[in-house]
This record gives C-alpha cells, structure tokens and sequence, in this order.
C-alpha cells in the first residue's frame, strides 16, 4: 500500500517540476522576446552608425579542481577579458565591459568546494537537457547573486564538451551562465626547460621531453582561442554562429577557433547593441 502511494507521489512531483520547468521557459523566451521588441529603436539607431557607449556586465568565476586549487590562474582569465574588451569596445560596438552592480571585480575564484559533476559541463543540445537537472541548477543557483542589469557569469571549468566533440566555451540562450574551458586559456608561466642532456644507452633524455610540452602548451593557445571568452559573450549577447559569407574572410562568431577574428559585421554590432544585456546604466 505504501509502496503505491509513494509511485504516485513521485509521479506527481515529477509532473509539478515539469509543468514548472514548461511555465519558466516560456516565461524567459517570453522576456527575450519583449527585450527585443524595447531594444528596436537601439537596433536601428545603430544600423544607422549612431553609437553611444553602453555597458555590458560580467563575471567570470574560476572553478576550482578536485584538489582545491584554481583551474586557471587570475592572469590568464584577465588576458582573455582585455581581449574581450578590446573586441567590444574598439570594434565600433562601444560596448564597455564592466564588473557586476555592486563587484568591483570581474574575475574572482570560487570559495568553497565544486561538486565532482559540476566541472564538465555540456553544450548544445545534451547542454539544454542538463539546465534543468542538478548541474544546470547548481549554475542557476551560482550565478544568480551576479545577475542584475543583464550580466552574463561565465565559469571556468575542467572541460566543456558536447557528447564526445570537446569545446572551448558555451553560452546557451535563455539563461544567464556559460563556461569556459580551462584548457582555452594560457597555462601557468612555465620555467624554461634547460634541455639536459642524459647520457644513456639509447641516447634519450628527459630535457627533450620537457621541451616538447611547453611547445604543445604555447601552440595551444592562438589568437582565435585567445578570443573563446569574446565569442561566448557574442552569444550571450544573443549572436548566431556565421559559417560563411560577408567581404571579410573572419569572424569573431565563426564556429571554429582558426577563423575566429575581431571582425563583426554592422548587423551582428547593431544586434548586440539592442540586446537585453547591454544597457546604458
Ligand atoms: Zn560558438
């Protein structure tokens, strides 16, 4: 008899949590789609090369790995927020990237302990199914404090991937996280290894190993994944990816890293411009 009343009572929670998770969705597209509607005189203003500078909110927060220690070093996500910067600011957006209301930093390191789970989040459509699951609440519940006036958070995480296909970063829409992967940004300055020369039978040495790392490290890190935190916040700032087209060979929306560039057309600037994160106060 218990035993049937407690199947019937999960079945009906499950059912609540779905029909709650049903009404929030819509409510956010629903919100989306009236940002748009208020951002059409900013949209068209812009078009028009009429460009007053705005604002865009963010935080970046640094996961720490199953140690405790930091995935990424405050230096390295510096150098891709300046980069970010650069692309918004100097590309004829005039879009100013600043700290949350009430930070006075953008880039801060998680305090306390991360769940295993957490650190691997995915993209694309594997992602969406995660937002409503413990993940997607633990990210909802972490970004939440950061979140007024539009701000985008952005985690830095062990490994971002979509099914098997690894990824750099992802910023899904309708919510207001995404992460970066810790593998897309410069690794911690290394000493410069002193080839040793080892005298052995078969004429190996471990210098020659050492070397090889730190090439593999610094190949790594190109100027298109220089640019993985800019092109996350082109998404959170409501752009699509650009396969093809246009005079300019590059794109900073392009999907993969090698053709990623500055560039961004009049039409993806105006879009950014009159979407519900940039904001003149
Ligand atoms: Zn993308």
């Amino acid at each position: 008899m218990w035993g049937w009343v407690k199947k019937v009572g999960r079945a009906v929670a499950k059912g609540v949590r779905g029909i709650v998770r049903g009404v929030s969705e819509v409510f956010s597209a629903v919100s989306w789609f009236i940002h748009r509607l208020i951002g059409i005189p900013e949209l068209i203003a812009s078009l028009a090369g009429i460009r007053i500078t705005k604002k865009l909110r963010l935080k970046v927060v640094i996961l720490p790995d199953a140690s405790g220690s930091p995935l990424a070093t405050t230096a390295a996500v510096e150098e891709v927020v300046d980069e970010a910067k650069r692309v918004f600011y100097r590309n004829r957006m005039k879009v100013r990237i600043i700290p949350p209301v009430d930070e006075e930093t953008i880039v801060s390191h998680f305090a306390g302990s991360v769940p295993d789970y957490v650190r691997r989040p995915q993209c694309g459509p594997p992602g969406w199914a995660e937002r409503y699951k413990g993940k997607g609440r633990w990210y909802a519940r972490h970004s939440a404090p950061y979140s007024g006036r539009g701000t985008a958070t952005v985690f830095v995480v062990d490994d971002v991937h979509e099914g098997p296909e690894d990824k750099n970063g992802c910023f899904l829409g309708l919510v207001d996280y995404g992460y970066i992967d810790s593998g897309a940004l410069r690794p911690p300055a290394m000493p410069t290894p002193v080839p040793v020369p080892v005298v052995t039978a078969t004429g190996s040495g471990a210098g020659a190993s050492a070397v090889s790392v730190l090439t593999a490290a610094v190949k790594a890190f190109t100027p298109g994944v220089k640019m993985t935190l800019a092109h996350e916040l082109g998404h959170a700032c409501d752009l699509l990816h650009r396969t093809k087209g246009g005079k300019t060979p590059g794109n900073l929306m392009r999907p993969g890293k090698d053709e990623r560039t500055h560039h961004l057309t009049d039409w993806q600037i105006a879009w950014v411009r009159s979407s519900h994160r940039v904001r003149y106060f």
